[in-house]
């Protein structure tokens, strides 16, 4: 992966951790995962989470104060991302549906605003808490 290859070694250890978590984590939750890789300053894992999100690859959900590593390939591209977050297992699915996206940009239009940045956090039930227990 060349994008990976321009990482520096703390970048690449967040984000590793980030990947590899099914729910969002705290800077602070960074920090104590990685505390065996010989992390110790919050400072260090919140620069590497500055460059990542500076580069697409890590995104902050704001209403949870954590952070996910991004799970859409062409993120970068687009302004708008969606997240919905399962109140019950804390997953998070990213997601940028076009329809959402002409809908806002529509808005924006009409309204004459420029819009710089767009993230919608959506709460409720994901597919596999609301089935049914067997
Ligand atoms: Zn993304
Ligand atoms: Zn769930």
């Amino acid at each position: 992966m060349t994008v990976a290859a321009a990482l520096t070694k703390n970048q690449s250890l967040v984000l590793d951790t980030l990947a590899a978590s099914q729910t969002p984590l705290s800077a602070y939750a960074i920090l104590d995962a990685l505390r065996p890789e010989g992390l110790r300053a919050p400072l260090q894992v919140y620069r590497a989470l500055e460059k990542l999100q500076e580069r697409g690859l890590v995104h902050r959900i704001e209403s949870l104060n954590a952070f996910v590593a991004c799970g859409h390939p062409h993120c970068q591209e687009t302004e708008m991302i969606a997240f919905a977050i399962c109140e019950r297992c804390g997953t998070v699915d990213e997601f940028a549906e076009e329809k959402v996206v002409e809908g806002l940009s529509l808005w924006a239009e009409r309204h004459a605003f420029t819009i710089q940045k767009a993230a919608i956090e959506i709460r409720g039930i994901c597919s596999d808490c609301s089935r049914p227990a067997a």
